[in-house]
């Protein structure tokens, strides 16, 4: 039986405000002390009360649109009540049946691993919402610590419908989505971090049938490899119980263990039932205006996926466009070029060829690359002819080595390109002498002869030469001579 592998997901994002979803804390807990973030409000002390964050509801609210979601006019907030250590108040504030935004569509390339073909898939976003996070438990030996610095973080989850169909598509989708994030403003969605977790259903089907059967939820993966490697075990194991004639009857849970790539049950899941959600009586509902819509949304920067069409309209590859969307520093860089000189070719050789190679060649990072500036300047002096091009290459490195302005390497490496008449003559002269075969080849017709002069020109010259100017004066020279 050829069985289709059914995949949805659950997205998680750490949202990049400054302060806490519902008090005033600090938001950046990275490498800060354990429990020195917090306050009455996001440890859940009685009491306290919640106040909304409106910079969370506005890049929500961004996201939402990047997504193609449709902001609901009406939201509200439930209490989804649960026991767990980390969890301070003894529930987290969430959107259940109201969420921020509904009905959504991302599309995504999908590369084939093996034949490097890239085919284009859509998934559609169910809802957005948003919801607090809860804090960290470090497990020791024979106790556990808790750090609630992380407590009362903004989170948008993020649900799909069940429209992935395999490992590819999914990391695929997700990597997708972490770039509209990022180009939302909305998540730093640093996975290092663990900014951006992942829960993943996944169920099989026969081929053809159009009805769902039971889900297996993989919990809390941390990163693109785990999301695919996780959801390639599990499909072995379903298919396993397929051809067994087990399929699942009911819905489960698993935990993906890293270090061993296996999944281990949890526990069966809970139904909505068992989180008692109610109304959060602390909150008001929220109303989201055309006016607060029209404001947020004013000004939000292109997506990825027109990024790289508008790249890939300017001539440059699928893979080009993809580099320069998914790094901004080069795409800062590239876009500096392109405004000043107009030419996509030259900028993508300057910014994704030499560039990264040198940066990667000396050990650098993108932090230390020449600025947009820089760039500029040395992109200007090769299109105007003042150095070649392989000299721009010399150029190039002694910036990324030394740090120095353009300008001021070819000055001090007197490297400007020779185009001046008389100097250039005398070469030529002396060429002519010292290869006489050439020239009686040339004389015979062949006019690739001339490379050899062209070639003895540029070497006299160290390169420097302007090889255009050359050419035209060395006619010049054999045409008059005749
Ligand atoms: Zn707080």
């Amino acid at each position: 039986m050829e069985l289709e592998t059914i995949i949805g997901l659950e997205v998680h994002a750490q949202m990049n405000t400054k302060t806490k979803m519902f008090c005033a804390c600090d938001n950046n807990a990275w490498e800060k002390a354990p429990n020195t973030t917090v306050c009455p409000v996001c440890m859940g002390h009685p009491g306290t009360l919640p106040v909304v964050n409106r910079a969370v509801l506005e890049k929500a609210v961004r996201s939402s649109k990047a997504l193609k979601c449709t902001v609901n006019e009406r939201s509200h907030f439930d209490r989804k009540n649960y026991f767990y250590p980390d969890l301070p108040a003894g529930y987290q504030i969430s959107q259940y049946k109201f969420p921020l935004a509904s009905n959504g569509i991302v599309k995504f390339s999908v590369t084939d691993p093996k034949t490097n073909a890239t085919t284009q898939g859509e998934c559609r976003i169910l809802r957005l919402h948003i919801e607090n996070d809860a804090g960290k438990l470090m497990h020791r030996a024979n106790h556990s610590l808790c750090d609630y610095n992380r407590a009362g973080t903004p989170l948008m989850e993020i649900v799909t419908e069940p429209d992935l169909r395999s490992y590819k598509e999914a990391s695929s989708f997700a990597e997708e989505l972490r770039r509209i994030l990022i180009a939302a403003g909305s998540s730093e969605a640093d996975m290092y971090k663990g900014m951006m977790r992942f829960d993943a259903s996944i169920s099989l089907r026969p081929k053809g049938d159009t009805k769902l059967y039971p889900r297996v939820e993989i919990k809390n993966l941390n990163s693109f490899k785990a999301l695919e490697k996780a959801l390639q075990y599990q499909q072995k194991v379903l298919e396993k119980l397929w051809s067994e004639g087990k399929q699942p009857t009911g819905e489960t849970t698993v935990g993906w263990i890293d270090d061993e790539e296996r999944t281990v049950l949890l526990r069966d899941k809970e139904s909505a039932a068992d989180y008692r959600y109610f109304p959060e009586p602390d909150i008001p509902p929220l109303s989201i205006g055309a006016a607060f819509l029209a404001a947020v949304t004013q000004g939000m920067e292109q997506l990825p996926s027109e990024m790289r069409s508008a790249y890939i309209a300017l001539g440059l590859t699928e893979a080009e466009a993809a580099m320069l969307v998914d790094e901004p520093q080069l795409r800062e860089r590239f876009d500096a070029i392109q405004v000043a000189i107009q030419e996509p070719k030259r900028a993508s050789s300057l910014v994704l060829t030499q560039l990264r190679g040198f940066l990667t060649e000396h050990g650098k990072s993108l932090a230390d690359a020449p600025s947009p500036n820089q760039m500029v300047e040395l992109a200007r002096a090769i299109s105007s002819g003042t150095i070649n091009v392989n000299a721009g290459k010399d150029v190039l490195e002694k910036m990324v080595l030394t740090g120095k302005a353009p300008n001021v390497i070819i000055k001090e490496e007197g490297m400007g390109q020779v185009s001046d008449g008389t100097t250039l003559q005398k070469f030529i002269d002396e060429a002519i002498a010292a290869n006489p075969k050439a020239i009686a080849n040339f004389k015979e017709g062949k006019t690739a002869a001339l490379g050899a002069i062209v070639g003895a020109v540029m070497k006299m010259s160290k390169g420097q030469a302007d090889a255009k100017k050359v050419q035209e004066l060395l006619l010049k020279t054999l045409t008059e001579g005749t």
